[in-house]
Order: C-alpha cells, then structure tokens, then sequence
C-alpha cells in the first residue's frame, strides 16, 4: 500500500469512527448473531492475489459489524466497562504508527519513562503513598499472575523458579470466596495448584474475607507443616463489588509475614475520588495493588496499572539478567520487560497521557461520581416496586437485583429469562450472577458516554419487561 492511499484511508477510517460513536445509540447493544454466523461469511480458505480495500472495508461493514458487541455503547450495563475515550483511541493511533517495542530502556526511552511519569500520576491520583512504584501490565491478570509468582519465590527463599515446586513445602494462598477466576488461574499457573487456593468465607454487607477465619486458616496451615505465602485480597468483586477489610486482612498478613496483593481492577479507578477510598482503607500495607485504568477510567484496553511497594522483589522473580546488569530502577534506567511475563511491551503509558491531559483529573472524577449517583437512583428505585428485590446494595456503581413477583418459584429460570430477552432486544445490555446460590441480575453503570437519561431509560425497560405477560 503506498502510503497516499493508506492516507486517503485513515482519513476515510477516522470518519467512519466518529459516525460509528455518534449513532450508537441506535443500535443493539449486544450483538443480535448467532454462532457461526460470521465465520460462515469468511472464505474458507486465503485468497491468493490482493483485493482493493474498498471490497476490504464493505466486507468489514457487512460481515463484520452484525457480529459486534458495543461495549463503547451508552446503554452497555453488563461485566464492567471497557471504555475507549476519544483522546485516549488518539493516542493509540500514534502508537500503532510508531510500532514501538518498548521491552528496554533503550528499545523505547520514550516509552519506558513516560511509563514511569504516567505510574506516578496514577498513583498520585488514587492517594498511594510514594513508596509505591509502578509498571503497566496487559492486563489485571498478568499482574495478579506475576504478583503470585513473587509470592511463590519470596515464599521458597527465591528458588523455586530454580528448583521447582516438588523439592518444596507446599504452599498456601489465601484469598475470599468472591474473587476474580484470574485468581485461580495465577495459582494453577504458578504452580502452586488449586488445591493450596484457600477460600475464606465472607461476612458483613461488603461480604469480605472473615479476618477471624482467615487467621485461623493460616495457623491451622502451618500446625500441618504446610506453607502460607501469601494472600489475595479484593475491592470491588466482579460479582457483586464484594470488598475485603484491607486494615484486618493486611495486619494478619504482617503478623504470618504473607505477601499481600490487592485486585482493584475495576473499583481502583473510583479511587481518584478521595470520598471513595473508604472501601479500600489501609490499602497502603499492600506489597502490590492493581488497577485496570482499561476499565473505568477511559484509557481503552489494554492498560493495567500494577503498583509495588518492592519492584525488586518482582525483578529477583521474573528478569533473567545475570546478576551483574540488575539495576532494579536504581540508576534511572528501568527495562519493564523485568517487570512483566512477556518479553515485548507495548508503547500503553501514551494514552493515559493524552487522556489525562485532555479532561483533567476533576472530568474524569465527577464522571466516576455521576455514575455512582444514577446507579444508587436505580437501584432506590427499583428497590420500591413490589416485585423487585436488591440482592446486593450499590458498591461504587454495581449493585444487583431481582425479579421477584409473588407466587413464582422458578426465579432463577425467570431472571435469567428477563436478563435473555432484554439482550435480545437490544435497548440495554445486562449480565446475571449469583449471589448466595441465588441468580440475580447485575448492573454497573461506567461507559465513558453514559447520560443520566440512560439510567432512567434503562427502568422502564427493565419493569416493562419483567412485566410482559410471559412472565406472569
Ligand atoms: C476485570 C477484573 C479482572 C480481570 O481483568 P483483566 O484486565 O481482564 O485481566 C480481575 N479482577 C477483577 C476484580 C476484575 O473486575
């Protein structure tokens, strides 16, 4: 392609892209497919001579689009947001055209110290202390992977990535039943086996870790010779925005010498907003602390931020330098590829920069508050209809529900024939989970364009639903 034509078509792309934006809200939010659809529209097989990209682009428009979920639509209630702010899909542009590989210092200078300033804003602008450095991993599940990677080896005395597990004493971890299944995964891929993954039961409103329970499963750990190494605490649960008691949890940690990761990845970005830091007090005795500014904040995807009191002990675990070369940071020269299970890096601190820089910190929070607002009016809301329920009360922007009209047994069939056929429908996007063995329905409010009138909206269709003659 020369790059005249490849001009004309950015051009023509980046039209395409504010129009896509500015009609959203006329199209379904989940995708309307069925499975095979699209991949039946694809050629079986490669062609073999080239094609024009106008017969590339109307493809994509017809065999492409049917098939796409719009997690940047205003009406997308489900999972947690996955928001592209404008600026920040800028960003991302320049980063595509300068293709930087940015695994060492020199690979990437720009990179790599606009990664260290742009880990200093964010922990500025969610009140860590300075102790903390961080790094940008690709996602909150590497970094909660890597975190117990550094569990592991603090834990072995650094030998167990030279030894293996089986010359050692078998390790526990520890962590509450409401946590992320990229916990689980770090744990089998660690090694360390689902079988040494501790579940303690939740209490309170908060439903968090039981800090009676937990102290009692450690001492009865180590009265078996088995070996606790660390704990994995949670703010803001995927489910139901379950939070841990961080000050409890991270004092009996300190107290059996554990390592202490926290996954903020959703509720993390809320703590910009100083009132909000209640739900993770004494946050600051964490040894690491991850947040997905790819989530709530508006930096697209991919883009987690991962904060470590000791970045050392996280490069003694992961770079393979010979000893000699190990600067750690402390001559001003990072290679982050020591800080990350992948070797090649992308060039992700750009867009923070431009998002940042673009609203301020002062938009980006009273967006965050807004959200929080309209989604507690919801729930007050719906929490007076005779046949709703709140399962679980707002935490941040999440809360969930369910539909409860008397003298029905089959509520979980029902619900989750409600959450089927909003979906289908196409007006809003929810997703269910399960609170107490019970299925309930969901719902945040955080897309980047999200109005008030969306929330309201999002009530009627949710009760003219639920009170179809179907499901009477
Ligand atoms: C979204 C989420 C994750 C996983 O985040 P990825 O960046 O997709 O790996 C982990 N923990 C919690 C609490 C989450 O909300």
């Amino acid at each position: 392609m020369k790059w005249d034509e490849f001009s004309r078509w950015g051009t023509r792309i980046s039209n395409w892209a504010s129009s896509y934006h500015k009609t959203l809200r006329e199209r379904p939010v989940r995708a309307q497919t069925k499975p095979g659809d699209i991949i039946n529209a694809l050629p079986l097989s490669p062609p073999e001579d080239g094609e024009e990209m106008e017969k590339i682009f109307a493809d994509f428009e017809a065999d492409v689009m049917p098939g796409i979920t719009h997690w940047q639509h205003p009406r997308f209630f489900a999972y947690f947001p996955a928001n592209a702010a404008p600026p920040s899909m800028l960003a991302e542009f320049l980063v595509t055209t300068l293709a930087q590989q940015c695994m060492l210092w020199q690979t990437s200078p720009a990179a790599t110290e606009m990664e260290t300033r742009m880990l200093e804003w964010l922990r500025q602008a969610i009140g860590l202390p300075q102790e903390f450095s961080g790094v940008i991993q690709d996602s909150a599940s590497s970094a909660t992977l890597v975190a117990v990677l550094t569990m592991r080896e603090r834990a072995l005395d650094w030998q167990g990535n030279k030894k293996g597990l089986a010359a050692n004493p078998r390790l526990r971890v520890y962590c509450s039943s409401e946590v992320h299944t990229s916990i689980d995964r770090a744990i089998w891929v660690s090694g360390i086996g689902q079988d040494n993954l501790v579940r303690i039961a939740t209490k309170g409103e908060l439903r968090g870790m039981d800090p009676e329970e937990l102290e009692a499963a450690i001492k009865a750990d180590l009265a078996a010779g088995l070996k606790p190494a660390g704990i994995i605490a949670c703010t803001g649960g995927t489910g139901s925005g379950s939070a841990d008691d961080l000050a409890s949890i991270i004092a009996i940690g300190k107290k059996y010498d554990l390592y202490i990761h926290v996954d903020a990845a959703w509720a993390g970005a809320a703590m910009i907003c100083p009132e909000f830091r209640t739900l993770w007090k004494g946050v600051e005795g964490a040894d690491s602390v991850v947040f997905n500014p790819h989530k709530w904040m508006g930096a697209q995807f991919d883009c987690s931020a991962h904060f470590l009191k000791n970045p050392d002990s996280l490069v003694k675990t992961l770079a393979i330098q010979p000893e000699y070369l190990k600067t750690h940071g402390h001559d001003g020269l990072i290679n982050y590829s020591e800080w990350s299970v992948p070797l090649g890096r992308r060039f992700r601190a750009l867009k923070i920069w431009f998002l940042i820089r673009y609203y301020g910190l002062e938009a980006l929070r009273n967006r965050i508050r807004n959200h929080v607002s309209w989604s507690k009016s919801l729930a007050q809301r719906l929490a007076k209809q005779p046949d709703f329920t709140i399962t679980t009360g707002p935490v941040l922007s999440l809360f969930t529900f369910r539909y409860t009209p008397s003298g029905k047994h089959n509520l979980d069939e029902i619900n989750q024939q409600l959450v089927n056929r909003i979906n289908d429908e196409g007006l809003l996007y929810l997703t269910q989970t399960r609170v107490d063995g019970q299925l309930v329905i969901r719902f945040q409010v955080g897309q980047f364009d999200v109005e008030e009138e969306d929330v309201i909206a999002a009530f009627d269709i949710i009760a003219s639903t639920a009170r179809e003659e179907i499901f009477q």
